[in-house]
């Protein structure tokens, strides 16, 4: 991190906490007519990788799985900073890049653990409550792997930064915060009456 590098964050527990609490990642990669992509996708973590999952005939799977370059990003937006210059207005947030190479998980048990590792970053306890993958949707999927070598957080916290010179303006000037509001779980349309709502879904936070 160069820019504002003291808010940069090597540490693999600051790493870890935020790709956790994040939903989506942003997968970067330049295909083979140089043309770069950046495609949001979910994702899990087991220790060190980053996991990742989609169908064996999309064309990013398949060419993260050749072993393409690749940064996935995650960011978590915690507030809206407004300053009294607009120069100064930013935003309080927690972001992940990492950069490296993705490998295919071949081995079936693996990519079925990879699997439920990434329901459960999404919705804990879910594994447990639904159908697992047959041998055949397990064909149909590629799981990918990315490892968390190289990796950087940056977090900004805090209100304004404002100039000296403009403290005196009449200008307000201070945080709005943001976070993701749950909403009450609603059955699907098609489900069979007097099942009730699966623990999972009642329990999700952040
Ligand atoms: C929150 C979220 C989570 C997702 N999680 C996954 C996941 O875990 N695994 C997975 O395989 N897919 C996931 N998707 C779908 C994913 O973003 C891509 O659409 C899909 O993987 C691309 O498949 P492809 O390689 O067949 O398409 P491509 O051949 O890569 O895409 C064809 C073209 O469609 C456009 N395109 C592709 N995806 C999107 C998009 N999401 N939004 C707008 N335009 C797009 C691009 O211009 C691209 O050139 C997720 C999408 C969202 C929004």
């Amino acid at each position: 991190v160069k820019r504002l590098a003291q808010r940069a964050d090597y540490d693999h527990a600051t790493i870890d906490a935020i790709l956790d609490e994040g939903l989506v990642a942003h997968v970067g990669m330049v295909d083979d007519t140089g043309q770069p992509f950046v495609i949001p996708m979910v994702y899990g973590r087991d220790g060190h990788r980053l996991l990742l999952h989609g169908s064996v005939a999309s064309r990013l799977q398949r060419h993260l799985a050749d072993g393409a370059p690749v940064s996935v990003t995650v960011t978590l937006l915690d507030g809206l900073v407004l300053a009294r210059s607009m120069f100064h207005h930013s935003v309080n947030y927690r972001s992940v890049v990492v950069l490296g190479t993705a490998t295919a998980i071949t081995d079936a048990s693996r990519a079925a653990s990879a699997l439920e590792r990434i329901v459960e970053h999404l919705v804990p306890g879910r594994t447990a409550e639904a159908r697992a993958p047959t041998p055949k949707e397990l064909a149909q999927t590629t799981v990918l792997e990315v490892p968390l070598a190289e990796a950087s957080a940056k977090v900004r916290t805090g209100g304004p930064a404002d100039e000296a010179d403009d403290l005196g303006l009449d200008v307000w000037a201070g945080v709005v915060p943001l976070s993701l509001a749950v909403g009450a779980p609603q059955p699907a349309g098609d489900l069979a009456p007097g099942i009730p709502v699966a623990p999972s879904a009642l329990a999700w936070r952040r």
